[in-house]
């Protein structure tokens, strides 16, 4: 994924894309954590057009369709 600098510098920052999950997973809406191209760490993001879901999201559609 691209990311503009200003972005970059805006977001928060994870070491590890399973610190970025747990973050995710408690939000109350829909976060992916992705690797930034600028810093090389992980950000997250509420765009999950076309990605791929994370595994608790799964789970998650998984449980609420029966
Ligand atoms: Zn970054």
């Amino acid at each position: 994924m691209r990311t503009r600098p200003g972005i970059c510098q805006r977001k928060k920052r994870f070491a590890s894309e399973a610190e970025a999950l747990a973050v995710a997973e408690k939000a109350p809406f829909h976060l992916r954590p992705y690797r930034c191209g600028l810093c090389g760490a992980f950000h997250l993001t509420s765009r999950t057009k076309g990605m791929k879901l994370p595994a608790f999201e799964l789970a998650r559609r998984r449980t609420k369709n029966g």
